[in-house]
């Protein structure tokens, strides 16, 4: 499955668990961190989609995530007192940062998501933030395991989502968790509609689960990903009517 299905379908996932979570709100920020966690999975191929297949997204797109992470690192530096505040700051600089290094289309991404990893982890280790060392060593590990095998189980499903419990903890972003655990799934959902399936199992299980509906890149397939984009938006926005009635 193309990345820009895998994102399409990460952000209407983002708006659905909104409908369907009770105590989860509809929100932007939400919204981003679902379509993230969606493209997430795919971190283990240095080509991945996640680049490559956003190829419109022009190298100075990448260079203006690196300079809004920069200006607002330093702004919080400066301006912001040492505190709550601060930290998030940082935090969203550096996630910032990381997408900037995600659409990076080069051999030196893979060197770019270590470093920039291990940074994470430096400073989850610092401010003693475990879910940002977990989410660091992620990012690090994930480019260099080979594709659709760790990064595509149920394990590492379950990694993500308890990355995002802990940042829920401390942070107080409410639905942090259900938020990355939905795109996440979505991603090994998704997947699992293409010929090669995911081994959700790995490595307990050598076994791939699917239903081979879709072969990525050929114009059959891309018309089945468009046609599942729009048949699952309309059942979100089905969710969003019923429950707009009901209350
Ligand atoms: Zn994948």
């Amino acid at each position: 499955m193309r990345g820009s299905s895998h994102l399409a379908i990460g952000l209407i996932t983002g708006v659905g668990i909104a409908a369907v979570v009770p105590d989860v709100r509809l929100s932007l920020p939400g919204i981003a961190l679902t379509g993230f966690s969606a493209l997430a999975p795919d971190l283990d191929h240095p080509n991945s989609r996640l680049s490559k297949r956003m190829g419109f997204m022009q190298n100075y797109v990448r260079w203006a995530f690196a300079a809004a992470a920069a200006l607002l690192g330093v702004y919080a530096y400066l301006n912001l007192p040492p505190g709550p505040n601060q930290r998030v700051a940082f935090t969203a600089a550096l996630s910032m940062f990381l997408i900037g290094m995600a659409m990076q289309n080069q051999s030196a991404r893979k060197l770019a998501l270590l470093f920039t990893g291990v940074a994470a982890v430096l400073a989850g280790l610092y401010w003693q933030f475990l879910w940002l060392s977990l989410l660091g060593a992620f990012v690090a590990a994930a480019p260099f395991t080979s594709h659709r095998s760790f990064t595509h189980t149920i394990w590492a499903a379950a990694l993500w989502t308890y990355i995002g419990y802990l940042a829920n903890k401390d942070l107080g972003w409410h639905g942090v968790a259900a938020y990355a655990g939905a795109g996440y799934m979505s991603h090994l959902l998704a997947d699992t509609l293409t010929k090669s399936g995911v081994r959700y199992f790995l490595p307990l299980s050598d076994t791939s689960l699917k239903v081979p509906i879709i072969s990525t890149g050929s114009a059959t397939g891309n018309v089945i990903e468009l046609g599942i984009c729009a048949g699952y938006g309309l059942l979100v926005a089905i969710l969003w009517w019923q429950r707009y009635n009901l209350t």
